[in-house]
């Protein structure tokens, strides 16, 4: 049998250090589960571990389908913040192993990326929520409940001006989606009231006949959130 994971070349688009990143082959992702904001659970490797590249050198990191397109003649910020990483000398973190990940060097190279993102002149609010959620998902694999919850609640803000922006929606969630998520991470985060209000928005936008996979998730939920209210209330 092969194994899941390859070694690939790449050359860092701000320092030019080449160097090797691990790739996990798309063939082996089983799916186990699926978690109500969309999340999957994995049986075997996680693929969520392995979709961040980070330069060894400089430690700018992007999802994988990002690094190397950047241009860093657009990004002063980032080429300045990577070139005093570089001089500074400073003992970098060790992240940058190659082959087996695990939870917490995943959850760093995420953070890593997060961060770079927010500096980084062309960035992509969706993008961005994206992460956060690999992060959420990371976090409750760990089962770091605070984190989590920390992560939940930014990637509910990152989705919520991302949606009023009105950036590109994902294709595969549309506006029903994106409305339902942001109501999905208000739930875990037990905030069930702003989880109503935006299953409710879900459930009332013109697109949501499209979407009957989501409507179903949301009519579901608006339901055990509407229980916990009153389960809260009755105590
Ligand atoms: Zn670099």
């Amino acid at each position: 049998m092969s194994t899941p994971f390859w070694n690939k070349k790449l050359k860092c688009p701000f320092c030019n250090a080449e160097f090797e990143t691990t790739r996990m082959r798309s063939n082996v992702i089983r799916i186990k589960e699926k978690m109500t904001d969309f999340g999957n659970i994995y049986e075997g490797e996680n693929p969520y571990f392995y979709s961040i590249t980070v330069c060894p050198n400089c430690t700018f990191a992007a999802r994988n389908e990002d690094f190397q397109t950047v241009k860093p003649q657009y990004e002063p910020k980032v080429l300045e913040t990577t070139k005093a990483i570089v001089k500074s000398g400073k003992k970098k973190p060790d992240i940058f192993g190659l082959g087996q990940s695990t939870p917490p060097v995943a959850a760093k190279r995420h953070e890593l990326a997060i961060a770079f993102m927010k500096i980084r002149k062309y960035s992509d609010l969706g993008v961005q929520a994206g992460l956060l959620m690999h992060l959420v998902w990371i976090y409750r694999l760990m089962q770091d409940r605070e984190k989590e919850k920390a992560a939940m609640a930014d990637a509910a803000k990152a989705y919520q001006v991302y949606h009023e922006k009105g950036g590109e929606l994902p294709e595969n969630l549309g506006e029903p989606g994106v409305l339902y998520l942001i109501g999905d991470l208000h739930r875990r985060l037990g905030e069930y009231k702003e989880a109503r209000r935006f299953y409710e928005r879900a459930l009332a936008t013109k697109e949501i006949k499209s979407f009957p996979r989501i409507a179903e998730m949301t009519r579901d939920m608006m339901h055990i959130a509407k229980e916990m209210m009153e389960k809260e209330e009755g105590v």
